[in-house]
């Protein structure tokens, strides 16, 4: 296996070979996802490349200050003229994170896997993949430093604005010094650090804090106090306007209770299907959780899907975490 210093070198040959590029990220992109999305963007246009920026669907309202947001396509709203032999994916884990944007896709495409995920399986014709990276963004400001390009106020605010939102604000144990010194270099940039920080983290639109309180109201705890669990229906989105990019930061709730080692925040989608969200204090490793259901993501942080109804979904997340406790 390549040295993550060799998939560098690796990743910007196989950007400097290739033209025409396709860049997505995964379904329900997060800041994380649109922040390298855009990344990649601003370095290929540096570098006179032509290329395509899509997701599955929308990208979040509160994102579309960066610079080339309004480039991104809305695959939903997108008719589909042409497929693409060159692709770069970032911040997926598995190839079936970028949804229905495979269709996108020449069969055997070239594709370029940047991701920081400890449960990435590899996938693509080259990876890029740095598992201790506390985000996507940070692997791609090590890409951008290596192309020399110099730099600019708009890439400083993609990379930071994804560092930020994966690091929950330079809060989680992803935060290392490097993080810290990346940071640094950005805000010397011109990034607006308390500004991100407080439309990012901290600003919440009213349906936003509808759908929390309705969300709120339906905690369950183990008996041991140590998993907290809520959810939000399909209803509860109705009822309140919200959209999914409100349910973000929902789940810190139930993990914050003292003594909780797991919270969980589960999502019905449609009454077929749950989409499940965890966090961990520490003891538990939430992606080998999220594995085990199909799903994946960080030891603190994982998301999984399951066919079925909420009570069969919920009953079957909550034994597999009381397992590893
Ligand atoms: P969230 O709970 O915020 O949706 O996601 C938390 C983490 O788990 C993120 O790193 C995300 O990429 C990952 N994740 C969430 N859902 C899934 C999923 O269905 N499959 C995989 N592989 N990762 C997921
Ligand atoms: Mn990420």
């Amino acid at each position: 296996m390549q040295t993550y210093e060799q998939e560098l070198i690796e990743a910007r040959r196989f950007i400097e070979r290739h033209d025409d590029f396709l860049v997505v990220a995964h379904v329900q992109p997060d800041g994380d996802a649109v922040s390298s999305t855009l990344a990649v963007g601003w370095l290929l246009s540096r570098l006179g490349k032509t290329f395509t920026m899509i997701n599955e669907g929308p990208i979040p309202q509160r994102m579309t200050y960066m610079d080339g947001a309004g480039q991104i396509l809305d695959m939903s709203l997108t008719e589909r003229s042409r497929t693409y032999g060159n692709v770069i994916c970032v911040d997926c884990a598995d190839f079936k994170r970028v949804g229905l944007v495979s269709q996108w896709m020449e069969d055997g495409a070239n594709m370029l896997n940047i991701d920081h995920h400890p449960t990435n399986d590899r996938y693509g014709t080259q990876t890029l993949i740095k598992a201790d990276a506390a985000a996507t963004a940070e692997i791609l400001y090590d890409l951008v430093s290596l192309f020399e390009l110099g730099w600019d106020r708009n890439i400083a605010e993609m990379l930071y604005t994804g560092i930020l939102t994966d690091t929950g604000g330079f809060r989680y144990s992803n935060t290392s010094p490097k993080v810290m010194q990346i940071a640094s270099h950005l805000l010397e940039l011109g990034v607006n650090g308390p500004e991100l920080a407080e439309s990012l983290l901290e600003q919440l639109t009213k349906p936003q804090f509808d759908v929390l309180t309705l969300a709120l109201g339906t905690l369950q705890m183990s008996g041991d106090g140590k998993v907290a669990w809520v959810h939000v229906t399909p209803e509860h989105m109705a009822q309140t306007g919200a959209a999914n990019e409100d349910l973000e930061g929902i789940v810190n709730y139930p993990r914050n209770i003292q003594g909780v080692e797991v919270g969980v925040l589960f999502k019905v989608i449609n009454g077929s299907a749950v989409k499940a969200s965890m966090r961990s204090a520490g003891k538990v490793d939430v992606a080998a959780v999220a594995a085990e259901f199909g799903g994946g993501g960080h030891v603190r942080a994982a998301g999984c899907r399951l066919e079925g109804p909420l009570e069969d979904a919920a009953r079957a997340v909550i034994e597999r975490i009381k397992q590893s406790l």
